[in-house]
C-alpha cells in the first residue's frame, strides 16, 4: 500500500508517463491489434493475497494493457465519432478525483451543483437554446435520452406509468437514420421496441415531416397513443440535421413531445455559420449534446437541456427520509434530475476546458478540423478510383473506392471496401470506420481529434492510396 505521505514521489513516474504518452502517441497502432482473450489470459485468475509494487503494476500496466487499448486521443483516429480530451480536462479530472465527491444533492457538495448550473448556462448561451431552458449533466446521450423519453411518457399518460405501469399502446417516432440508442431507451422505459415507429428520409436522408403525420395519423386511427418525436442533428451514418422547423409544427399538432438528439453535431452550434441548425428549436422540449465528443472534455460529460425541468423533477423525483434536506427548493438537487443517485462531479472539468480554450479558442479549433476535412475531400474527389458518398458536412465524409473504368457489380464493391478498411484500420497508422448507405458498404472519415494537424491528414492520404495500390480486383 502506498504512503500518502509520499503522493508527490509517489505521482511523479505516473504523470511522467502520461507526458510521455501524448508526447509520443504517433507510435503507436492507433487501433488495438489484439485476438480476442490475449489480454485477459496475462491477467491471474485471482487477486493478489499480498499488496504489490507500484512500480510493478505500472510495469504490467505498459507491458500487459496498453497493446489492448485503441488510442482514442492519437490524432489519426477517424472511426465513429471522437470522445475528446484536452490537456485542461485530464488535469481536471486528476483534481475530481482527489476530490473524490459524490455530488447527488447541493448539500453533498454546494459547489459541485451550482457550477453544473453555471456550466450548463454557459452552454446555453454559447449555442442560442432557448434562454428559459435549464440543463444537467448526464453520463452519455443515451442517457438523456432516456431521461426524455421517460418523462415524455409520464407527462402523456397523466403521471400514471411510473405508479401504476405502462399502458402497451404508446408511440414514440424517429427516422431510419436514428441512432440506436433511441430504440434502447423506448425498450427501457416499457413502451415496448414495436413502438418505435421509423419515419422515411429525404434525398438529404433528413426525416420526412409529411410522412411523419402520415404514421401518427395511422397511429391515432388505429386506437395507438403517439407520445414523443426524436430528432437528430447530426446522424451517426452520415451525419444528416432533421429540420425541426417541419417537425416541430407537427408536434405541436399532436401534443408530442421533441426530443432532439444533437450528440454529435451540437458543438458546431457554438460556431454562428451553423446555427441554422437549431431554426424551430423553440418547439422542442428536450435536446441532448456531448462536450465529450468533440468539445475537449473527456469522457463522460453529456449536456441535456429540458424546457420545463419540473416535468423532469416530477418524473425522477423520490425523497426517502435520509435523504431530506432545509435546502429544498432553494437549489437544484440534481439526483431529481435523472436515473442514478450517486453523481461525479463532471462539471470541474468542463469549466476548466471552457475558461482555458475561451470561446474563441473552441470555435478556432472546430473550424481548424472543418477546413482539414474539407481538404481531405478535395483529395477524394481528385482520385479518379474513389467514389464521395453523401454531402460532406461538418468534419465528415464518406466515401468508398470504386476503380475507375471498372463497373464492378455492388457485391464486389461491398467485398473490396470491406478489404480496403480492414488494410488500413491492420496498418495501425490511422482507425476509420464504416456505414452502410442503399446497401452500399462505405468509409466513414471524421477529422476531428483535439489535437489533430495538417501533416496527420497528409499521413492518412498516404496511407489509403498505399492500400488502393494494393487492392487485387478479382
Ligand atoms: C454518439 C451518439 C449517441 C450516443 O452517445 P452516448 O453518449 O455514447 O450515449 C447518440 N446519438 C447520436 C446522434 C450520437 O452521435
Amino acid at each position: 500500500m502506498l504512503d500518502r505521505k509520499h503522493f508527490r514521489k509517489d505521482s511523479q513516474p505516473v504523470v511522467r508517463w502520461i507526458d510521455q504518452y501524448l508526447k509520443e502517441i504517433h507510435r503507436y497502432p492507433v487501433k488495438s491489434q489484439v485476438k480476442p482473450g490475449n489480454i485477459k489470459n496475462q491477467i491471474p485468475l485471482k487477486m493478489p493475497e499480498k499488496g504489490e509494487d507500484i512500480s510493478t503494476i505500472l510495469r504490467d500496466f505498459e507491458n500487459v494493457i496498453l497493446p489492448g487499448i485503441t488510442h482514442w486521443q492519437h490524432p489519426n483516429f477517424h472511426a465513429y465519432f471522437n470522445a475528446n480530451n484536452s490537456t485542461e480536462s485530464i488535469l481536471a479530472e486528476m483534481i475530481t478525483a482527489a476530490l473524490g465527491s459524490q455530488c447527488m444533492i447541493w448539500e453533498t457538495s454546494p459547489a459541485a451543483a451550482e457550477l453544473e448550473e453555471r456550466m450548463m448556462d454557459w452552454f446555453k448561451h454559447a449555442l442560442g437554446l432557448p434562454a428559459q431552458w435549464e440543463g444537467v449533466i448526464q453520463d452519455t446521450a443515451s442517457t438523456a435520452t432516456l431521461c426524455a423519453l421517460l418523462t415524455a411518457r409520464e407527462v402523456s399518460t397523466g403521471w400514471t406509468a411510473n405508479e401504476d405501469g405502462v399502458p402497451n399502446n404508446l408511440r414514440v417516432y424517429c427516422s431510419t437514420e436514428t441512432h440506436s440508442s433511441i430504440e434502447k431507451a423506448v425498450a427501457i422505459a416499457g413502451i415496448g421496441r414495436k413502438n418505435v415507429v421509423k419515419v422515411a428520409t429525404d434525398t438529404q436522408h433528413r426525416m420526412d415531416p409529411k410522412a411523419l403525420e402520415k404514421a401518427v395519423r395511422m397511429d391515432l386511427s388505429a386506437g395507438k397513443k403517439p407520445i414523443a418525436v426524436v430528432a437528430t442533428l447530426g446522424s451517426t451514418g452520415l451525419m444528416a440535421i432533421d429540420s425541426l422547423e417541419d417537425i416541430g409544427p407537427v408536434c405541436r399538432k399532436y401534443g408530442l413531445w421533441l426530443h432532439v438528439d444533437a450528440a454529435y453535431a451540437g458543438s458546431a452550434l457554438i460556431l454562428p455559420e451553423f446555427k441554422w441548425m437549431l431554426d424551430g428549436v423553440s418547439q422542442a422540449d428536450s435536446f441532448v449534446f456531448n462536450p465529450h465528443k468533440w468539445l475537449f472534455t473527456n469522457f463522460d460529460c453529456s449536456a441535456y437541456y429540458i424546457k420545463n425541468p419540473g416535468y423532469l423533477i416530477r418524473t425522477f423525483e423520490i425523497l426517502p427520509e435520509y435523504l431530506k434536506t432545509g435546502t429544498r427548493g432553494q437549489v437544484n438537487d440534481y439526483r431529481d434530475w435523472g436515473i442514478q443517485l450517486g453523481r461525479r462531479f463532471r462539471a470541474l472539468k468542463l469549466w476548466f476546458v471552457l475558461r482555458s480554450y475561451g470561446l474563441s479558442g473552441l470555435r478556432e479549433t472546430l473550424r481548424h478540423h472543418i477546413k482539414l476535412s474539407q481538404e481531405f475531400v478535395k483529395w477524394i474527389e481528385s482520385n479518379q478510383h474513389l467514389e464521395l458518398i453523401a454531402k460532406p458536412v461538418l468534419n465528415y465524409s464518406c466515401f468508398r473506392y470504386n476503380p475507375a473504368g471498372k463497373e464492378l457489380p455492388p457485391d464486389t464493391l461491398n467485398r473490396l471496401n470491406q478489404e480496403l478498411i480492414r488494410k488500413i484500420n491492420a496498418s495501425g497508422e490511422a482507425f476509420l470506420s464504416h456505414t452502410r448507405v442503399d446497401d452500399k458498404f462505405v468509409i466513414r472519415v471524421l477529422i476531428g481529434q483535439t489535437y489533430v494537424e495538417e501533416k496527420d491528414v497528409t499521413t492518412l492520404i498516404q496511407l489509403i492510396s498505399r492500400m488502393l495500390e494494393t487492392m487485387e480486383i478479382e
